[in-house]
């Protein structure tokens, strides 16, 4: 008998994929290590400091010794600070016991999957989607059913084609507005449409909504549960500090859900990891309670990038991209740019991407990643000097 490696991997690792954001961005940093003059616009990670009065509620914390576990989901007042300020902005109530502080918003949504989703579960997952969705679903035995979405349609799921992927399995429906990767934003109304369908169903949602406070033009961007009753009884909404606040590093989420529920995501966590950072949860505490300033500035930012991003990348030849509602980020189609380089051995947006690393040192992430080839992925939350640097470079990629 054939002697297998005692460290040999189990199943659920066999189709495991390391998330193409992080390993983008993971080679930038090491082209930049050895001194080579890179523009990282991969990873979507707000490029400001976190808020000073945020680092030094966490360096209080440090002193007056909360540096002890922590009860596993979340200690009382960010439980109660992250209830408040929703009820707040969504205008539904809900307790700090609805609510489970997580490593951050990734962990939140394991969590969410881990606590739901039976063996051959399907979750729809509008495409493009967020890397980590499939990858998080199938760990949790879930099956991710990936529906197209066209970008003559601002790359949103259509009532017709939720109502065509629904079948005897499906349990869940996975939605993010304002979207990564598309920075596309679901008008109420359009949401509303998914929400009927999603109720007649009698799926669960989960709603990603970590990037509610980045809209741009004056958009409203409301919470998934408050567009029809009944959509608070199944729906998980999931959002954290790491955008709004610029605060990735800290690594603090949360889910909120109907207490059941949150009560088994609690149990769940105590098992997994204890508690999330407890200097990072009263840090969060100072950004939900504190001046909240430096988020309308750091959206003014996001939305002059905004602005600069789309005026570039639409005057380029050959390049579309959906209207950019929210989140930072420009996905836009190069099919017409992969025809044009398929003699010279770029044929997909990833051999796109290595090209464009390789020859003019800006990393994107390939759309492939999320489930949209012939599409790449721009981070703006990057300066503006980087911004316009990485444009030119992009354009002369394009015409050379
Ligand atoms: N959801 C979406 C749509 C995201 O873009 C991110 C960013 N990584 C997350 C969840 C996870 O956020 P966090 O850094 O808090 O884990
Ligand atoms: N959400 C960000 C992105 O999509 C951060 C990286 C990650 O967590 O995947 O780039």
């Amino acid at each position: 008998m054939e002697k297998r490696n005692s460290l040999h991997l189990a199943k659920r690792m066999a189709s495991l994929e390391p998330s193409a954001t992080l390993a983008m961005a993971a080679k930038a940093a090491s082209m930049a290590a050895s001194g080579i003059d890179v523009i990282d616009l991969s990873v979507g990670e707000p490029d400001f400091p976190t808020p000073a009065h945020i680092c030094q509620a966490a360096e209080a914390a440090i002193r007056s010794g909360k540096t002890k576990y922590t009860p596993a989901a979340g200690i009382p007042d960010l439980r109660k600070a992250v209830a408040a300020d929703y009820s707040r902005r969504s205008g539904l109530t809900v307790t700090p016991a609805q609510v489970v502080v997580s490593n951050g918003a990734k962990h939140s949504l394991h969590n969410a999957f881990m606590a739901l989703l039976d063996d051959g579960d399907e979750v729809i997952v509008p495409a493009p989607y967020w890397v980590s969705y499939a990858e998080l679903i199938k760990l949790c035995g879930g099956r991710p059913m990936l529906i197209e979405t066209s970008i003559d349609d601002d790359f949103k799921l259509r009532p017709e084609a939720l109502r065509a992927a629904l079948g005897p399995r499906t349990r869940m429906l996975l939605l993010c507005s304002p979207s990564n990767p598309t920075g596309v934003v679901y008008t109420p109304d359009e949401l509303r449409a998914l929400a009927d369908i999603a109720i007649e169903a009698d799926l669960a949602v989960i709603a990603d909504e970590i990037y509610d406070q980045l809209v741009y033009d004056g958009r409203q961007s409301p919470s998934f549960p408050t567009l029809r009753p009944g959509l608070a009884e199944r729906t998980v909404v999931v959002a954290g500090v790491s955008k709004t606040y610029s605060m990735t590093g800290w690594r603090i989420g949360w889910t909120i859900c109907p207490e059941p529920l949150s009560k088994a995501i609690g149990n769940l966590q105590s098992q997994q990891t204890s508690n999330p950072c407890s200097v990072s949860q009263h840090a969060a505490v100072a950004a939900l309670t504190g001046p909240q300033d430096c988020v309308g500035e750091m959206l003014a930012a996001f939305q002059n990038r905004r602005d600069l991003v789309v005026g570039c990348l639409s005057k380029m030849p050959g390049l579309r991209l959906p209207e950019i509602g929210g989140a930072f980020y420009a996905f836009f189609d190069i099919k017409d740019a992969l025809r044009r380089g398929q003699s010279r051995g770029i044929g997909t947006s990833s051999q796109w991407c290595e090209a464009l690393l390789e020859k003019e040192h800006v990393a994107l992430v390939a759309g492939s990643a999320f489930g949209a080839e012939g599409h790449v992925r721009m981070s703006f939350a990057a300066s503006e000097q980087k911004l316009k640097d990485g444009l030119a470079r992009i354009e002369r990629f394009l015409t050379s």
